[in-house]
């Protein structure tokens, strides 16, 4: 089934300099036996069969890939919209929650933990412990409970338990710490879904391959809709990494394929107000693995700081610092300015209000000089029901 690709994580859970499994002594033995057991349970065709059948009934896959054209018109090029935005619980994230419960269950776990930022991932997985009866602990920032109220509340009515981490800045990179400390404590019955293409390997690649069905879809998608299988341009925000890593996924090797990847710039990567990590960071240690970190001189972790609660964290996937390394992917830092107006555009050409996460990756069109036959493939990772209280905060003339 899926792929091989020369950007795949190598048999020591590395991506070039990047990955790797950092964790307690503790942990040892949970994080080895996740290794070895996670590729012959997902790969088996009893968790394929049952995965890809509640992509389709649950999560109400494939999304489509949707023809903008007055956006086209706007940007010189053949636009579409991979629209993770339409899936159950408004992004890609429960692509990958389904995965990992169901691997979970396969490994005997009973008791579910997560982090979470914005809540997003939160809810996903809050969401899939309830289809699934398990218990669930969701760590987040003080901070984050109080500014995504209502995530918080959905999270509390799908029946999980909530814990206020009030260590650091209370946010997402601290609730990360707090549920790898949660996990030091339960290792034998606790499974960690962990939110994107971060963590101790085998995350990054577990999550990598739970997010491929993107990519996966996109090759006969646009075999149907253009009558080749590959776009000239890919284009993903990025965060941790896991919407940008299911959209890239099937083309990584495909050098025909321009990959374009807009990270949060906050007020400029070159500020202090800023969650550019590949722009800005330097290698270290951070939740289990080697990363592009913002650091100090002393390896102190710097604050993220971006309009968008979903790409504040001060790190990002190991598989993307080593693409990003060698070239492979383009990586442009987008302001929080820049993503809004995007976010506005897109809702005013084209109907859709994307999450501001999302915005970022719809602002990289600006950046980039298109051909007008040029086939573009942008993934909105989510819809922007959560975000319309900043939207409003920040208001945009209509650009048309
Ligand atoms: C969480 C989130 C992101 C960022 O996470 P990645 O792992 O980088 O994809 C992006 N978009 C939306 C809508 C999200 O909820």
């Amino acid at each position: 089934m899926t792929k091989q690709h020369k950007f795949q994580v190598d048999e020591n859970g590395f991506y070039g300099a990047f990955g790797g499994a950092y964790v307690p002594e503790i942990l040892y033995a949970t994080v080895k036996s996740l290794q070895e057991q996670y590729l012959p349970i997902v790969e088996s065709e009893a968790f394929q069969q049952e995965y890809r059948q509640l992509l389709k009934d649950y999560v109400g896959r494939p999304s489509p890939l949707y023809e903008a054209r007055r956006m086209s018109e706007q940007y010189g090029c053949r636009l579409f919209l991979k629209r993770e935005d339409l899936n159950h619980t408004g992004a890609h994230k429960i692509n990958n929650t389904i995965g990992q419960i169901l691997l979970a269950r396969r490994m005997g776990k009973t008791r579910i933990i997560a982090e979470t930022g914005a809540g997003q991932h939160g809810v996903a997985t809050a969401t899939v412990c309830a289809l699934m009866g398990m218990q669930c602990e969701i760590f987040m920032g003080a901070t984050d409970i109080e500014r995504q109220h209502t995530n918080v509340e959905r999270m509390k009515m799908l029946g999980a338990s909530v814990h206020a981490v009030r260590t650091g800045n209370m946010t997402l990179s601290d609730a990360c710490s707090e549920a790898i400390r949660d996990w030091c404590c339960h290792p034998a019955d606790t499974f960690y879904i962990v939110g994107s293409t971060m963590g101790p390997h085998p995350y990054p690649d577990l999550v990598a391959r739970m997010q491929s069905i993107i990519s996966e879809e996109l090759k006969w998608q646009l075999q149907e809709k253009t009558g080749r299988d590959y776009p000239d341009y890919l284009i993903a925000c990025i965060g941790g990494g896991s919407n940008a890593a299911g959209t890239i996924y099937h083309y990584a090797d495909d050098e025909r394929v321009r990959i374009v990847l807009a990270e949060a710039g906050g007020h400029g990567w070159d500020t202090d107000h800023t969650a550019a990590t590949i722009h800005r960071g330097t290698p270290g240690i951070l939740h289990g693995a080697k990363m592009l970190v913002m650091q100090d001189d002393d390896g102190q972790i710097e604050e993220a700081f971006t309009i968008s609660a979903g790409l504040d964290y001060p790190g990002v996937g190991p598989m993307h610092c080593h693409m990003a390394q060698v070239g492979r992917t383009e990586v442009l830092s987008i302001n929080d300015d820049e993503a809004i107006r995007a976010g506005y555009e897109l809702t005013r050409l084209e109907g859709i209000i994307p999450a501001i996460e999302s915005a970022h990756a719809v602002a990289a069109l600006s950046k980039l000089s298109f051909r007008p036959d040029d086939v573009v493939v942008l993934t909105v990772s989510g819809r922007g029901d959560k975000d319309i209280e900043t939207y409003l905060a920040n208001p945009q003339e209509p650009t048309r």
